[in-house]
């Protein structure tokens, strides 16, 4: 079977990834699947960012203390 898509780009209409953080500067590669990309860092604004890659959506969220 010939498993490439690349020329056909499709638009994928998977929920973005919510990914929780603790840091103010995040930095982001994509997945290890097709939404891979150059590893970039993003600040979060008012305590969120969007990748401009990816589209994964990272959300402040300070580690609970004990
Ligand atoms: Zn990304």
């Amino acid at each position: 079977m010939n498993l490439e898509t690349d020329s056909t780009a499709t638009f994928p209409a998977k929920p973005v990834e919510t990914v929780y953080t603790s840091s103010k500067v995040v930095a982001c590669e994509g997945d290890h699947s097709a939404l891979g990309h150059p590893q970039i860092f993003l600040r979060l604004k008012n305590g969120q960012v969007t990748c401009p890659y990816c589209s994964k959506l990272f959300v402040y969220k300070p580690s609970e203390a004990n």
